[in-house]
């Protein structure tokens, strides 16, 4: 009989394992380090092992979901950099060893947007799309209750949009002027590095040799104007974002998450007040909403792959 679902949501520093029963309720989760060596070979038999270790009966688990930091189209891994993987098709090597047809992959912030569609703030609804505002600028569309891949699995990667027209500074990707640049945690002290020798008058910014994102967002929250410039600044570029993903694709939310969303309503309000000023009609019901499953969001989503594809 079967009992149970998996989401594992394999990170490159750390594998986490989500237990579900089969009304997708979360009953235990844990997880392992990430061993990269030797191109990641490792990597799925750490998986096996932990699977064994906590299922008592591996014929009570209905199927497998898993995210992975990198391009996936159709269930298959053409490469992961962060994982040393090249040419992966996880449901053919897990099959056997696993007993189980159900196995399904997705890139980890297209997962992770199913999560918070479903589970988190979307709240059940089939049209979602998720920006992750954290070292980088990740991106997860669904829609229809799908999510979009595309032709090579990049679509939605709204990260390296170019938002910055006249900033010369260089993306993870190689490009100039990606979103990624002016909004991740690095791209808001961009804009503060860029700004700060342009600014008239004392800023409490100032009195710090090298200022966080997080202590950007402080100082902007009490008010002081050179931060609130940044601030402000990095809202319109994720608000441009947000009407680029509202306009093609026309999700009913847009939930913002990652660590840089951690400065709350006041940032959400901004994102939602440069949204709707760029709107095409028909879609400015679209609500930019903050993330709530934070670091589930990726095992909740992987399980939901079950749902979904099985
Ligand atoms: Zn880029």
């Amino acid at each position: 009989m079967k009992r149970y679902i998996y989401g594992i949501d394999i990170g490159g520093t750390s594998i986490k394992f989500g237990l579900f029963d089969l009304d997708f309720k979360l009953i235990d989760k844990w997880e392992t380090p990430t061993d990269k060596t030797d191109a990641g070979v490792h990597i799925i038999d750490d998986i096996v092992t932990a699977i064994e270790t906590h299922t008592p009966k591996l014929d009570e688990v209905l199927g497998y979901g898993f995210g992975v930091p990198g391009p996936v189209v159709k269930h298959y891994i053409p490469v992961c950099v962060n994982l040393g993987w090249k040419d992966v098709d996880l449901p053919a090597m897990l099959k056997e060893r696993l007993n189980n047809d159900n196995i399904f992959v997705g890139n980890d912030a297209n997962v992770a947007c199913l999560g918070e569609a479903f589970i988190g703030a979307g709240h059940g609804r089939r049209n979602v799309a998720m920006i992750t505002l954290g070292t980088g600028v990740g991106t997860g569309i669904v829609v229809d209750g799908h999510i979009l891949e595309g032709h090579n699995g990049s679509a939605g990667e709204i990260g390296h949009l170019t938002v910055a027209h006249d900033y010369p500074i260089v993306c993870n990707c190689g490009k100039t002027g990606c979103l990624e640049t002016v909004a991740s945690a690095t791209g808001i002290r961009n804009i503060y590095n860029r700004r700060k020798g342009d600014h008239i008058g004392h800023s409490v910014l100032f009195d710090t040799p090298f200022p966080s994102a997080k202590e950007i967002f402080d100082a902007a929250k009490d008010g002081d104007l050179l931060a609130l410039e940044v601030v402000d600044e990095a809202a319109d570029y994720i608000g441009y974002a947000c009407h680029v993903i509202g306009i093609t694709t026309n999700p009913s939310v847009i939930v913002i998450g990652g660590g840089v969303s951690k400065a709350g309503d006041f940032l959400i309000r901004r994102i939602q007040s440069v949204y709707r000023n760029l709107a095409f009609k028909a879609s400015i019901d679209t609500k930019i909403v903050a993330a709530t499953l934070g670091n589930d969001a990726g095992i909740h989503g992987a399980a939901e792959l079950v749902k979904i594809y099985g």
